[in-house]
């Protein structure tokens, strides 16, 4: 169990990571199992049955992002999307859901094209207003779920006065943490009742496996999250729990570099093309650039900027050496990725207008690398 007076850093490397207590191993051990012997008719050895319920592997990863975002349970799914859905699969129809505008378009298309079919509704509202989240609650609205920043317009939610909100009125709030990890943004210590990543990203932070984690605040959900597990099945296998046990155990060194890193690119993007056309919330241009380090504890590595045209933005990603054109975010590596034909081809192009992505807009994924050879690398391939 947690003890929270264990600063972070120590916490991602020990809680739920204990040295195996049959060996003394001080990794947890991939427990390659689908099922456990019983001593007797009902009498298992620590509750295990099946291993769609629970795998010693995936246990000690739960333990450890629930310790990481404070929670009171964590369940971890083989996918970002896998835990979307579990989280929304737990609703009936006729059930509402408001969700920010501009946001991950795996998610609006898994809202708009597979939920809708089952008689759930969804409304997008600027989340950045609180008083459009209330308004567009309704007598059946169950779920009110944000990111924040969003992908790719790095918007911010002011997460605190949007749980006061839904509180008000008996809605929960889920946040969609992929963006910043728990070591620069904890949602629950400002109200969220649900804390959803897709750990592929930062979480894992090594593009070498997909997941994704339901964080709970309450036993009611848990129990609900648990039951979606045995229920759909959509679990996290034990390699995979592995590998992200590993790189959680990097977590807050990496993100310190990543924030270092991402302050500097974010900087020369700025200088280099006018801060009108960067979307990064460490500039002191941003608009919610305060509310950004009141409720962050950094600024991140994500932004985006745009190129003027689709040609441009495609004449850019030729040139790059050393940063991958690639979908995905958080590895160690800087990924850059063209929204409007890769993350959000789905959204449509009127949608896409409303929201500010254009054809020459570029996301970018600060890695890890010495960032001279980062800015470098845009510098020639900015021309
Ligand atoms: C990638 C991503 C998802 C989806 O996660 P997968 O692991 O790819 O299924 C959801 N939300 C955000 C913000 C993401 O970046």
């Amino acid at each position: 169990m947690s003890d929270t007076k264990l600063g972070f850093a120590t916490r991602a490397i020990h809680d739920g990571q204990k040295p195996d207590a049959a060996t003394g191993a001080v990794n947890v051990p991939i427990y390659l199992t689908s099922t456990y012997q019983q001593d007797g008719i009902g009498e298992t050895r620590g509750g295990h049955e099946y291993a769609r319920l629970t795998n010693p592997t995936r246990d000690a990863l739960e333990e450890s992002l629930c310790s990481l975002e404070g929670g009171t349970s964590a369940h971890c799914f083989g996918s970002g999307m896998a835990a979307i859905t579990a989280m929304v699969t737990m609703m009936k129809t006729g059930d509402h859901v408001v969700c920010t505008d501009n946001m991950y378009g795996g998610t609006g298309r898994l809202f708009d094209q597979v939920m809708t079919n089952y008689g759930l509704t969804f409304s997008y509202v600027d989340t950045r207003d609180a008083k459009a989240v209330a308004a567009a609650i309704r007598p059946e609205t169950k779920l009110v779920h944000i990111e924040t920043p969003t992908n790719p317009m790095m918007s911010v939610t002011d997460i605190r006065a949007v749980a006061e909100v839904c509180h008000a009125r008996g809605v929960e709030l889920s946040v969609d943490n992929t963006f910043l990890s728990p070591y620069l943004q904890r949602p629950i210590e400002l109200g969220a009742d649900i804390v959803m990543h897709s750990t592929t990203k930062f979480l894992n932070g090594h593009s070498d496996g997909l997941g994704g984690v339901l964080v709970a605040t309450r036993p009611e959900q848990a129990e609900r999250f648990r039951f979606v597990q045995k229920c759909t099945g959509g679990i996290l296998s034990p390699f995979d729990s592995y590998l992200l046990l590993r790189g959680v155990k990097t977590l807050a060194v990496r993100m310190e570099q990543h924030e270092k890193n991402g302050r500097v690119v974010g900087s020369f993007l700025a200088e280099r093309l006018g801060a009108d056309k960067v979307f990064y919330p460490g500039l002191e241009t941003h608009p919610q650039h305060e509310l950004a380090k009141r409720q962050q504890r950094g600024f991140g590595s994500m932004m985006s900027f745009e190129c003027g045209s689709l040609e441009a933005a495609n004449t850019f990603a030729k040139r790059l050496k050393l940063c991958y054109l690639a979908e995905s975010l958080g590895g160690v590596e800087t990924l850059m990725c063209h929204p409007a034909t890769m993350t959000h081809a789905a959204v449509g192009a009127k949608r896409r207008a409303e929201l500010g992505i254009t054809d020459g807009l570029m996301r970018v994924s600060v890695g890890i690398e010495d960032v001279g050879d980062i800015v470098g690398d845009l510098e020639q391939a900015l021309g």
